[in-house]
């Protein structure tokens, strides 16, 4: 019987991982076999010499196979880091994005700007609460709404907000858009699903056939979900409010023109992400009209 240890089986998945083509074969290897073993990265590195058994190596084959088969890691071991946190992930949520921590980021510049740090905050189509919960996680006194339209989602995003210690902070409301949410707001936050039906086709497989459409899917254009946000957001927010939104690429001139033309918002303001792609935007509630 021949045992494999920690580094003969690192080094095959990568070489077995990069054979396929996959993207980040070190990284990917690394992170399953971690917490396949319950440890984390330098924690592998300092167990080079374990050895794996037979048992286990049938049970860490299968999670191979899954990655290779296109699965996302973060679905196949089960959690996703975000803003340093540790979020629960299932098949039925978005894995939250790197790029998506710029939408905490201007939450806690706002924040910051006004001094303010009782902020009523809502956000809309919450998945993991990935959002919400790294807010939550650095405003002690925020008050959160967070909503998603799927019950199961609601269910897991209230999960990560209590690992995470948040639990008090945030409202988890299940519905469509703002149908379940009444009151003004300070700040309206949303990654709404921004994929056009166009795009859809075009996704990596990885994103395309294992994340929830109604994660991703925005009608013809990609934007329908702005559009609705913008149309119907002013009414939730207080004056002098902000209404931040992420955005895909391309879709900057089509926002800016909905918000350009509509009456109640101004101080409209995009950010860029890491690769120079216009990824967030933000627009503030008009103080008077
Ligand atoms: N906020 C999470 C994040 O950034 O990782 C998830 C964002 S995901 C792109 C969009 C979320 O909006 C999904 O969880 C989806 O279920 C939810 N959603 C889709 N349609 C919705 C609707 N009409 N009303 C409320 N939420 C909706
Ligand atoms: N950022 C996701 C992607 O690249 C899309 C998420 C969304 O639609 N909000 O596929």
């Amino acid at each position: 019987m021949l045992l494999l240890n920690v580094e003969k089986v690192l080094k095959n998945t990568t070489l077995s991982f990069k054979r396929k083509g996959i993207a980040s074969p070190g990284l990917d290897a690394e992170t399953l076999l971690s917490c396949y073993l319950k440890t984390d990265r330098p924690g592998l590195y300092m167990n080079f010499e374990r050895l794996i058994t037979d048992e286990e190596l049938k049970w860490f084959s299968r999670w191979v196979e899954r990655r290779k088969g296109g699965e996302p890691v973060a679905y196949i071991v089960g959690r996703k880091e975000f803003w340093s946190l540790t979020f629960e992930v299932t098949s039925g949520v978005l894995v939250p994005r790197p790029e998506t921590e710029f939408l905490v980021e201007e939450v806690l510049g706002l924040c910051s700007d006004t001094n303010d740090h009782n902020m009523n905050v809502l956000e809309i189509g919450t998945g993991s609460g990935a959002i919400s919960v790294a807010i939550a996680s650095e405003l002690e006194k925020v008050r959160i709404v967070a909503t998603d339209i799927v019950e199961d989602v609601i269910t897991l995003a209230r999960k990560n907000a209590e690992n995470n210690g948040v639990t008090g902070r945030i409202d988890f409301l299940r519905g469509n858009l703002f149908e379940p949410v009444s009151g003004k707001f300070d700040i309206i936050i949303a990654n709404p699903p921004y994929i056009s039906e166009e795009e859809f086709a075009q996704l990596p497989p990885e994103v395309r056939d294992f994340e929830p459409r109604e994660a991703l899917l925005a009608g013809s254009e990609g934007t329908e979900f702005h559009h609705d946000l913008i149309a119907e957001g002013s009414r939730y927010l207080k004056h002098g409010g902000w209404l931040l939104m992420e955005l895909g690429a391309g879709q900057k001139d089509a926002i800016e023109s909905m918000l350009g033309k509509n009456t109640a918002y101004d101080s409209i303001g995009f950010r860029t992400d890491y690769a120079g792609i216009e990824r967030i935007v933000r627009a503030r509630r008009r103080l008077v009209g």
